[in-house]
């Protein structure tokens, strides 16, 4: 029977930065990467740039081909864990391998929820989620068809928009009031919506599809609520994604709408971690464990696990919702509490004259929420500021000015922010590790003591 000090599920972003972190502290233990997907590593997000063609299938990979040799990594490639035995230790695949390991790290990240609707059984259709996904959508759009999302949340809106790159005539159907309900608001979604519409792409908010005429193969026909009905050639369902948690429950891990870990990103097996988008972790912003299916959160998390699976014990720092997206030259930006749920929330917003549109969103002194849409150049400096969870009563008047930055802190908050700035650059070539890290600390005593 094999066994490992290591064993990963998954290979993704969580599973291949907490490889990259055991590797930092351990290069000798053994380590596995067990993955039901046969491609090496790569940027899930840009399925829909591939199939758009802004992306080439080189492009795709997140780590190099040599990447699983280079770092002593046993990568079994389109391999399925069934089922898993924290008290033995033991995992065994799909096709019965038993295999043992030390420490264990869940990666299994997210499943496309499927909605229960009539119809949608008997249609061939695509979720738009993985490779394999884009590799179907680019054959069964080599001529233009006419196509249907049902949902318009990120994945939905990326495939809406990689389908009309590909000449389809594409409408989406939301149940929702408005576009990217959850990542924006109304005013942000529709400059959204409306870029969409000045491209042709057809917008039914505020429907859900009643029930699916199958005619074949991927075609059939959408009936909605009010009647009205929308034929297609190809249908995606993209309605929103749930955490795979189902090898973690039927181990017996604690699970509540997601693995729950704690702040090691340990699950309730001491040897058994868990991140990525199959875990609830601290979010930042509403203090309490969340899941947050982004990438640099899984990837963020896959990084503490595995410092932590290593041997060095050392906390998550925390993460909070953020979405970078552009629809047709429209690039928006959002992080934290974007749509607050009652009035003890203080929104500021800015409609520019150019069009550009921006909106804070503050508890107290302290920024919790942001969007930007439009010019989202020094946006960045917003979503630290939520990450950090600032004060940000001395600068609240300039926080939607587009030229807004550390010019507008106190001279002591911009001498701090300039110190931990250069405690993160490289060191010069000749200084020892660390020494960077003890001159700030020492500069922020002067910094004080002045
Ligand atoms: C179209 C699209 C666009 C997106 N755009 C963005 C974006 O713009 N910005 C952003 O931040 N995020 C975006 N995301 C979300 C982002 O891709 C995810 O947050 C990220 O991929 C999560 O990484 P993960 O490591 O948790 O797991 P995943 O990427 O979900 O990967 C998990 C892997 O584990 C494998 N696996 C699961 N169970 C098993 C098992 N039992 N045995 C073996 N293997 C298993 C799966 O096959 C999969 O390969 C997008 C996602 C999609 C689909």
């Amino acid at each position: 029977m094999k066994s490992y000090r290591y064993a990963v599920i998954g290979n993704s972003a969580a599973a291949v930065n907490a490889c990259d972190a055991i590797r930092s502290l351990d290069g000798e233990g053994s380590l596995a990467v067990f993955s039901e997907e046969r491609y090496r590593c790569y940027s899930r997000p840009l399925i829909s740039y591939l199939v758009a063609g802004e992306v080439s299938a080189h492009g795709m990979y997140y780590r190099p081909a040599r990447y699983y040799q280079n770092m002593g990594i046993d990568f079994h490639a389109g391999v399925k864990v069934t089922s898993l035995d924290p008290a033995g230790h033991l995992l065994v695949t799909r096709e019965g391998e038993k295999v043992k390991w030390r420490k264990l790290l869940l990666a299994t990240g997210f499943r496309p929820f499927i909605p229960p609707i009539e119809g949608l059984e008997e249609v061939d259709y695509l979720t738009f989620v993985d490779w394999d996904d884009a590799k179907r959508m680019l054959r069964l759009t080599a001529k233009p068809v006419a196509s249907l999302v049902i949902g318009a949340g990120l994945i939905g809106m990326k495939a809406a928009e990689a389908l009309h790159a590909r000449g389809s005539a594409v409408t989406v159907v939301e149940k929702m009031e408005r576009v990217l309900p959850l990542a924006l608001d109304e005013r942000a979604s529709a400059m959204v919506s409306e870029r969409c519409r000045r491209e042709n792409i057809g917008i039914i908010t505020g429907q859900s599809v009643s029930r699916l005429e199958p005619r074949g193969g991927h075609r059939g026909k959408a009936v909605l609520e009010d009647g009205s009905e929308v034929p297609f050639d190809l249908l995606v369902v993209a309605v929103g994604v749930r955490p795979r948690v189902e090898l973690a429950e039927e181990a017996g891990l604690e699970c509540a709408g997601g693995v729950l870990v704690d702040k090691h990103q340990r699950t309730s097996h001491e040897d058994v971690f868990a991140a990525g988008d199959a875990v609830k972790a601290m979010d930042l912003v509403r203090g309490e464990p969340a899941v947050n299916a982004l990438w640099p959160i899984a990837a963020l998390q896959g990084k503490y696990a595995g410092m932590n699976m290593a041997g060095r014990e050392v906390p998550y720092p925390g993460g909070n919702s953020m979405n970078a997206v552009e629809f047709f030259g429209l690039p928006v930006l959002s992080a934290g509490v974007v749509n607050p749920p009652d009035a003890t929330y203080e929104v500021i917003t800015r409609q520019g004259d150019d069009g550009d549109y921006r909106k804070v969103v503050l508890r107290g002194d302290v920024l919790v929420g942001m969007l930007v849409a439009g010019n989202i150049e020094r946006a960045g400096i917003l979503t630290s500021l939520i990450q950090e969870r600032a004060n940000v009563r001395r600068v609240k008047g300039f926080l939607l000015e587009e030229g807004f930055g550390h010019i507008h802190f106190p001279r002591s908050v911009r001498e701090e922010r300039i110190i931990e700035a250069v405690a993160g650059l490289p060191k010069p070539a000749g200084e020892k590790a660390g020494a960077g890290k003890g001159k700030a600390r020492a500069d922020r005593g002067k910094g004080r003591a002045r």
